[in-house]
């Protein structure tokens, strides 16, 4: 069978959640038995979103091989259980900074370097790349923004020529719409849906099956209008309802028949139906949890819920492993200080101190740090999270008042979080950071060990900042312990304190492998934790 490429555009508005869509279609895909993976196309012109502010476009997603993501890539990963990589992830910029790289070097002597065809040649070369390995029986490409946008046009140009070229049973087009609710009228509207697929067809894209985003449910009669005016097959307009969970939504999208509309438009035989036992199960745990637990998020992003997805979708996953809902209530790190401390984190059965970049928040993050740590409260930090408990022990156990990280005080005498040596000779800011998996070993006896059940393990990584070996003998001795180090560079990766009941601090992220189906050990443990504490913790005592 030749590789089948399903395109997803989205039309009227953006947020529509175009990478649920996709996942859900991939996820069914592959519980039918088929390979499956997804890219994504972005029309910006940033190499990557690694240099975006979290409020501009919320969580950077790193990949095993270490690039850094668009977050749809954390749902593809989630849904599918499949890694993704470099090539999953387009955009603009590297369309572009492949091409003008290449006339630079003379491969297009002669000629006049245009949109079409050397921009759409090169973005169509990209579609296809997962393709060529044969890995894969179907590649799903979701192309970012909303059709009509002036950057996302040489994407629809590339996908019209695709489906141009390609043999017709091995493209499908899905298009993903709104259809509003105008509450005074009490009815849903068709226009922006027509005008939006117009807008494809005029490019020369016409979609097979257009996914209708709802409030309320569409009845026959619109369905058979929009399939009318859309030009598409009664029956490949298909609703998506706004769901409980996005983990329903495969679900929801297998009772539309969208999977079986992919099979059929792409010739694929002798499917099956899709097999989602341990998938369903999971669903099922997460909808009647039989006890709930309040977890205290610390970020500097908090105001934006993107921004932080991961961590967000690991606790939906640990909540569901220990059959409990986990609330996780936001606190901006910023406003925490000495002061209010209890206050802000009352109420907080575990605590977990966040990634980030930059001064801003810092202190307020120590300060979470240290009532975590005194009150015995289960607490999990991540990246910057872990690199704070750090700094906190060193100003309030080791009695360095003026500890810090490079990254905020340079300055300091007691650089107990430093540059990596070397990140220090870097200019570029781009891609530049330690990226993606790195071995880490755990020690025997330590809790980070017993929560994975074993001592090698392998992280997502994304930082500039390191743990101070010079500083560790005197933490050790005075109870923070280096449990966790890269084999190779002996680079501290998990720090805990036995005498707590539950405190790990890691340098790595959890968060992004953490998925429905394999939910992450530190994340299921912090929860785990959170629950006796909330049961027999000190004030309950
Ligand atoms: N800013 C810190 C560093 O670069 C932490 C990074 C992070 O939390 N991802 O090391």
């Amino acid at each position: 069978m030749n590789t089948k490429y399903i395109f997803i555009t989205g039309g009227v508005a953006s947020s529509l959640g175009k990478g649920i869509i996709a996942s859900s279609l991939a996820k069914l895909l592959q519980a039918r038995g088929l390979r499956v993976t997804i890219q994504k196309f972005d029309p910006y012109i940033n190499i990557d979103p690694g240099t975006l502010n979290p409020y501009e476009h919320g969580e950077c997603y790193v990949t095993e091989d270490g690039a850094e993501t668009d977050l749809d890539l954390g749902h593809y990963e989630r849904f599918l259980g499949v890694y993704t990589s470099k090539a999953n992830n387009v955009t603009t910029g590297k369309i572009y900074h492949t091409v003008i790289t290449k006339e630079r070097e003379g491969a297009y002597l002669g000629k006049t370097v245009q949109i079409v065809p050397h921009i759409t040649d090169e973005i169509k070369r990209r579609m296809l790349l997962l393709g060529a390995t044969g890995d894969y029986d179907v590649i799903l490409t979701e192309i970012g923004g909303t059709v009509g946008d002036m950057e996302s046009q040489p994407f629809v140009e590339a996908v019209r020529q695709l489906q141009w070229e390609l043999p017709e049973e091995d493209c499908m087009s899905v298009h993903l719409t709104l259809i509003p609710y105008l509450s005074a009228a009490k009815e849903l509207k068709t226009k922006p849906t027509q005008h939006s697929v117009q807008m494809l067809q005029q490019s020369g894209v016409t979609p097979d099956v257009i996914v209708c985003r709802t409030e309320h449910p569409l009845t026959e009669e619109l369905r058979r209008k929009i399939a009318l005016f859309c030009n598409v097959k009664p029956g490949h307009v298909i609703q998506s309802i706004d769901a409980w969970s996005i983990y329903q939504v495969p679900l929801n999208m297998h009772e539309e028949h969208l999977d079986e509309l992919a099979v059929r438009k792409l010739g694929i035989e002798n499917f099956t139906q899709p097999e989602l036992g341990r998938w369903k199960e999971f669903l099922s745990r997460l909808k009647h949890p039989s006890a709930e637990v309040n977890i205290t998020l610390v970020g500097k992003y908090v105001e934006l819920q993107d921004a932080y997805k991961s961590i967000l979708e690991a606790f939906v996953h640990a909540g569901a492993a220990n059959d409990c809902k986990v609330n996780v209530k936001t606190v901006q790190s910023e406003n925490v200080n000495a002061a209010n401390v209890a206050e802000m984190l009352a109420g907080a059965d575990g605590i977990l101190v966040a990634p980030g970049f930059g001064e801003r928040g810092l202190e307020g993050k120590v300060c979470a740090v240290r009532y975590a740590r005194e009150n015995g409260i289960p607490f999990l930090g991540v990246c910057l999270g872990m690199q704070m408990c750090v700094v906190e022990f060193a100003r309030n156990v080791l009695g360095w008042k003026d500890a810090a990280s490079t990254e905020a005080v340079p300055q300091t005498t007691h650089p107990v979080i430093c540059m990596m040596e070397d990140q220090k000779t870097l200019t570029l800011k781009g891609g530049t950071m330690r990226l993606g998996a790195y071995d880490c070993h755990l020690e025997e006896g330590s809790l980070a060990c017993s929560l994975y059940g074993r001592t090698e393990i392998s992280e997502r990584h994304r930082h500039r900042y390191e743990f101070n070996s010079d500083y560790l003998e005197d933490f050790e001795k005075n109870g923070l312990k280096a449990v966790g180090r890269n084999p190779g560079t002996g680079l501290v990766e998990v720090v805990e304190l036995p005498e707590h009941p539950f405190f790990i601090g890691v340098q790595f992220h959890p968060e992004y492998k953490s998925t429905p189906e394999r939910p992450h050990p530190l994340f299921t443990g912090l929860v785990k934790a959170a629950l006796t504490h909330r049961d027999y913790g000190p004030e309950k005592k």
